[in-house]
């Protein structure tokens, strides 16, 4: 049976060990929070820092291969796993261009994938020397993580709001719509793409609010974003599980935000809503089978849930039943002992051929279920 490691134990990692369920695999986790989502599903659980090379280095020493669940590795320790016959997914060579914002950035210029123009700035007096290019986002080159990295500066006088580190300056877009495109790639590069996902976003906290598959964009833009996205994972040159997230403007134009090189939050809905989720699609390309089949059963949409404002401490939920009375949603609850405001506790699926059905039952969702601290 091939060992399997996975750097990081959070919810990915635990909805990557339901999968692996499934199939004749032995699997080990390594991180530094021994109670944390991913813990409790593994064959073997290893305490460590997913940042550290010596750690990484010696989880993934005896392992046929390693994969991640959070880009915050330490990719020199991947590189050496790689060289020293460990199959990385994705390649170490992929994830070094996409952990840092700069880079990646660089990479879809080099590779004429359409994506907003950018400066590159070191300081905030770097920064103040591009007022012209304003309105503009600006992304912190390393560290940065859901939505923390990320600062709009629409006039001068928001430069100080800016990052005084190595960063990129990205022309604002006037985003219609943000979509996903997760695709799979073997090892021998055959790609697979799932139906494209609409992500509504939050903007308060700047997480994902709720989000449904299939997009509801023209044939023409899907396909367009179809074509973008597979030129970036060729351009990774790969195996794995890719998540290309992109704009849609107002005049249809499709544009590359980012792209991880892992399972993804846009992806959750796969495992109820496709026949080959995220998930099972990453086992299958580590293992050496076939791809699975992307397509949809039904269109899905998730919600996720969020610590309330307001409640700090152990978790409690509140609404479960209500929600579970409600037909063809999916409950995932990711087993974090502690809540904390806007922090990601666990999503709902739901599956329905109406997508006013999936709108409806989405909103009451987020009206029904809520998770407070124990005591309150
Ligand atoms: P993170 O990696 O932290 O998720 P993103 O780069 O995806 O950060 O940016 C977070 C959000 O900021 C995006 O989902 C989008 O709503 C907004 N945003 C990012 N870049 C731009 C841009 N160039 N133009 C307009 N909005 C943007």
């Amino acid at each position: 049976m091939l060992k399997v490691g996975i750097l990081g134990g959070g919810q990915l990692g635990r909805m990557l060990l339901q999968a692996a369920a499934n199939y004749p695999v032995e699997t080990f986790v390594m991180e530094n929070e021994p109670d944390c989502p991913a813990a409790h599903l593994c064959h073997h659980f290893i305490k460590g820092d997913i940042r550290d090379y010596e750690d990484v280095f010696n989880f993934g020493k005896g392992l046929d291969a390693i994969t991640i669940e959070i880009e915050s590795v330490n990719e020199d320790a991947l590189e050496a796993l790689e060289t020293a016959g460990v199959k990385v997914y994705p390649r170490p060579s992929a994830l070094r261009i996409i952990k840092n914002k700069i880079r990646q950035k660089q990479f879809y210029a080099e590779q004429d994938v359409p994506s907003p123009g950018f400066v590159i700035t070191r300081s905030l007096q770097e920064l103040a020397q591009h007022a012209d290019f304003l309105p503009a986002v600006h992304k912190i080159g390393a560290g940065g993580y859901d939505g923390r990295g990320v600062q709009v500066i629409s006039s001068i006088e928001d430069i100080p709001k800016g990052f005084d580190a190595p960063a990129v300056l990205e022309k604002k877009i006037s985003i219609h719509k943000e979509i996903a495109q997760i695709v799979a790639v073997d090892e021998q590069g055959h790609a697979a793409l799932y139906p494209q996902v609409d992500m509504v976003f939050n903007p308060e906290l700047n997480l994902l609010d709720y989000q449904i598959s299939p997009a509801e964009l023209k044939d023409a833009v899907l396909w367009r974003a179809e074509a973008i996205a597979l030129k970036v994972v060729k351009a990774l040159q790969s195996p794995g599980i890719f998540a290309v997230e992109l704009f849609v403007d107002k005049e249809g134009e499709v544009y590359v935000n980012e792209t991880a090189p892992r399972v993804h939050n846009s992806g959750h809905h796969t495992i109820e809503g496709n026949y080959s989720s995220q998930f099972d699609m990453l086992w299958r390309i580590i293992l050496q089978y076939p791809l699975g089949n992307t397509a949809a059963i039904l269109p899905a949409a998730i919600v996720n849930i969020l610590g309330e404002e307001g409640y700090s401490g152990k978790a409690k939920y509140e609404g479960l039943p209500e929600v579970l009375e409600m037909e063809n949603v999916f409950v995932h609850i990711y087993g974090k002992r502690e809540t904390r405001p806007g922090r990601k506790m666990g999503h709902v699926t739901i599956v329905s051929a109406d997508r006013q059905d999936l709108l409806h039952k989405q909103n009451r969702i987020r009206r029904l279920l809520k998770v407070v601290s124990e005591g309150d």
